[in-house]
């Protein structure tokens, strides 16, 4: 084994998927949907398929799709304000997680430290380790909410003095995730100041997953930290087709920035990946050309899934409130963080176990109520683990049916 990946080969995916897989009738673990996605997304894919479109079946070019960069280029740069160049400021990759994995890899050194908000997305730290850098971990603290609320997202913040305390000259690169994988988190423009600041004070990098833009609810702006002063410059952006348009897996992503960073991407991406199938690279790009048509528009898809979303998200609120599993209200993205205080009963702490409590609680939940969860102690580093072991994350892209059988097993639990 290269030394290069000690320590990195549990994976908390495949653990939960199998016990899911295994015991699980009811699973809002892995967050995927469990709907199809648009039927102009899956009708795309099978024109793409037809006879006419046989080259389809054959190698694209390396960094993208010329239709799919050339689109991402149009949207994204509208969004963003800025003329972006489809061959130069855009990158196809298979699934975020490439476009992750190719980021650390592109910049990251033997001793570089990487700043990382947790509770994260799991595969930063390994992603940033088997680079040869050190992960330089700074949390999210809960705030008490105002008396009778529930909790919200937002009550997780930065301590501004700590944030600062974590950049030195070391610093390579921070990672910013937001709508945050599993809060829900949805930075407010000041926090995202706050960041950028230290960034270009500190001339670091800033790797920003924006896989859950399109899902932000109550009206809350999803905020680019690269539309930001001095932030375009040394920001990738990442985003996913699998969130976008609830195809998890095509494995269609794509990275944005300025040229000086994405040309050293592309390095990373044609000596390794090379390019994404080119048939889900052509149907996403269609689906990009319809929404742009349809900006703004009730009938885009981008308008309805939100909306969609945010009635799922208020459903299990209020389900998991009626039983007094006190849930985190998220501001953005398709999870929900609950607190599992109140239902310890059903697992005694274990003194002896070196595993976290959530952990064990969910696993408890999966295999003696049939419903899969993931516990958030999973989105921690192994020593801050324990800090916040009593909540558990639940993904609520599901159908209804799916949503109700959940509070079945809820309601019937006390
Ligand atoms: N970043 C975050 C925050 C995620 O939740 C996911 C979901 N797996 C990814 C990246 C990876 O996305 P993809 O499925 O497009 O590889
Ligand atoms: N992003 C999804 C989640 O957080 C899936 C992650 C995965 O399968 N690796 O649940």
């Amino acid at each position: 084994q290269a030394r290069r990946l000690e320590g990195t080969d549990k994976n908390i995916w495949v653990e939960f998927v199998k016990l899911a897989t295994t015991y699980s009738t009811v699973n809002l673990g892995q967050g995927f949907p469990d709907f199809s996605p648009p039927d102009f997304l899956t009708e795309a894919f099978m024109k793409a398929l037809s006879r006419e479109n046989h080259m389809l079946h054959q190698y694209t070019r390396a960094f993208g799709h010329p239709p799919l960069v050339k689109i991402l280029a149009q949207y994204f740069g509208k969004l963003l304000g800025r003329d972006l160049d489809p061959m130069t400021n855009v990158m196809v990759t298979v699934g975020a997680y490439q476009a992750l994995f190719c980021c650390f890899q592109a910049f990251i050194d033997e001793g570089d430290e990487v700043i990382i908000i947790e509770p994260f997305f799991d595969c930063y730290e390994p992603m940033a380790k088997m680079a040869g850098g050190m992960p330089v971990f700074v949390p999210l603290r809960p705030k008490a909410p105002k008396d009778g609320k529930l909790m919200s997202s937002a009550d997780w913040q930065l301590d501004p003095g700590e944030l600062a305390s974590k950049f030195s000259e070391r610093t390579k690169a921070i990672v910013l995730n937001s709508p945050n994988n599993p809060l829900g988190k949805v930075f407010s423009r000041g926090e995202l100041e706050l960041i950028a600041d230290l960034c270009v004070k500190h001339d670091v990098l800033c790797i920003s997953d924006e896989v859950y833009e399109r899902l932000v609810y109550d009206g809350k702006e999803h905020i680019r930290i690269a539309s930001l002063q001095g932030m375009w410059d040394r920001t990738v952006t990442i985003g996913s087709a699998g969130k976008t348009f609830s195809a998890t897996g095509w494995k269609v992503g794509w990275t944005m920035g300025p040229n000086r960073l994405l040309q050293h991407l592309r390095t990373v991406h044609q000596n390794s990946v090379y390019h994404c199938a080119t048939i889900a690279q052509e149907a996403v790009a269609q689906g990009f050309q319809r929404e742009l048509e349809l900006y703004g528009k009730p009938e885009s898809y981008f308008v309805q899934l939100p909306k969609e979303m945010q009635q799922k998200r208020d459903w299990l609120v209020q389900s998991l409130d009626a039983v007094g599993m006190k849930p985190i209200v998220p501001e953005g993205t398709y999870f929900l963080v609950a607190d599992i205080s109140e239902f310890k009963s059903d697992v005694p702490d274990a003194p002896d176990s070196d595993e976290p409590y959530d952990s064990r609680f969910a696993k408890w939940v999966v295999k003696n109520k049939g419903l899969a969860t993931i516990p958030l102690s999973a989105f921690y580093c192994e020593a801050h683990k324990n800090n916040y072991n009593h909540f558990i994350r639940f993904c609520f892209a599901k159908e209804e049916a799916t949503l109700k059988a959940a509070n079945d097993i809820l309601q019937k639990w006390k």
